[in-house]
């Protein structure tokens, strides 16, 4: 089979389209073949070297699949082939403590797909048969691919590690991002009144036809003065924040007493210097978020089934102009999400 690997890390890394042997099922395991895969901030980690923790090279990126049972292993037997099947990237063990009550994202065994083992951006991946889902109906493959790994970790942020009650101000940063685009659709359906941001005009746009009431440019370093205007002073209850770097401190200028920051991620920088006196003056909280559970996962497809989450696709690539694709999200130009389809 066809993989596009990751055989030397840099900006841009070096890959290879390699013909590399069929995968073959262990027990539990199922090949899946791919129909399409979301390229994610994870894989521009992966490839610039840039993950906290050492991975062996080559390696095949790819964590956001959607595709067809294609092989069983032993012992698999709720799923058969050409069932049309999303793969939950964040690969749990099933059995620690944490996945023992329903916290996947927390399992102690948790390994990341395209990270820690070889992932999608091939014609054929195998995982453990438990991270599987059937996709619901209405539901295909790119539609699946644009919204499981970016759309279910807002899922996560919005429903599981924070709370949203009908009428709170909500900030969903970077509202074209695969996070911001998700997070603002999210938090709308839950009554919420969602103030978003973008760097450039047509981010800003999207960003309004998702459903966010008001948008706010980036580029003017008073924005979070904007925002508080926005909301008579008082700032707003929760923000979905995934960039980091100065863009964390900025968001505390953004938050009502007792609001709650809710971070997923750092594609900014992951050192901040915070001032807490404020943050326990007003009694503000700031939560991490990692990933999804399962039930995130089956919620985020469901409502997609619905019509309730909508993904954002921005570009199609096929596999063997992958590269490209790595350039095109590292450009920071793009609305919504980047899809390979091998
Ligand atoms: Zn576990």
């Amino acid at each position: 089979m066809k993989a596009i690997q990751l055989i030397t890390c840099g900006t841009p890394g070096k890959f290879e389209l390699r013909e590399l042997p069929e995968p073959q099922p262990g027990s539990g395991e199922v090949i899946v073949e791919v129909k399409a895969c979301g390229l994610n901030h994870l894989d521009l980690w992966l490839e610039s070297g840039g993950l906290p923790m050492p991975v062996p090279l080559p390696r095949t990126p790819g964590c956001e699949v959607a595709g067809v049972v294609c092989a069983v292993g032993a012992g698999v037997g709720e799923w058969k082939l050409g069932d049309a099947v999303a793969v939950q990237s964040n690969l749990f063990c099933g059995e620690c403590e944490f996945c023992q009550r329903g916290d996947e994202s927390l399992c102690l065994r948790g390994e990341l797909l395209g990270i820690g083992r070889d992932g999608g951006f091939a014609d054929r991946v195998m995982v453990p048969a438990r991270v599987l889902l059937r996709l619901p109906a209405g539901v295909d493959f790119a539609t699946s691919a644009a919204l499981t790994l970016a759309g279910s970790t807002a899922m996560h942020m919005l429903t599981n590690r924070a709370q949203i009650r009908a009428g709170d101000w909500v900030l969903a940063i970077g509202g074209a991002s695969g996070v911001g685009s998700a997070a603002i659709q999210i938090a709308k359906q839950l009554g919420a009144r969602v103030i978003s941001t973008g760097s450039t005009e047509a981010k800003r746009r999207l960003a309004k036809d998702l459903g966010a009431e008001f948008v706010v440019d980036v580029t003017q370093t008073h924005w979070p003065v904007e925002v508080r205007k926005l909301t008579n002073k008082r700032g707003v209850d929760v923000i979905v924040e995934h960039v980091g770097g100065d863009v964390l401190p900025k968001c505390f200028d953004c938050l009502a007493r007792g609001g709650t920051i809710v971070t997923c991620g750092a594609t900014a920088g992951r050192d901040v210097a915070l001032n807490l006196w404020p943050i326990f003056v007003k009694e503000q909280r700031l939560i991490g978020s990692y990933g999804r559970n399962r039930a995130d996962f089956r919620a985020t497809l469901d409502w997609a089934a619905a019509g309730k989450l909508k993904p954002v696709i921005d570009a199609c690539f096929p596999l063997d102009q992958t590269p490209a694709a790595f350039v095109k999200l590292r450009s920071r130009t793009v609305l919504g999400k980047v899809l390979i389809k091998p």
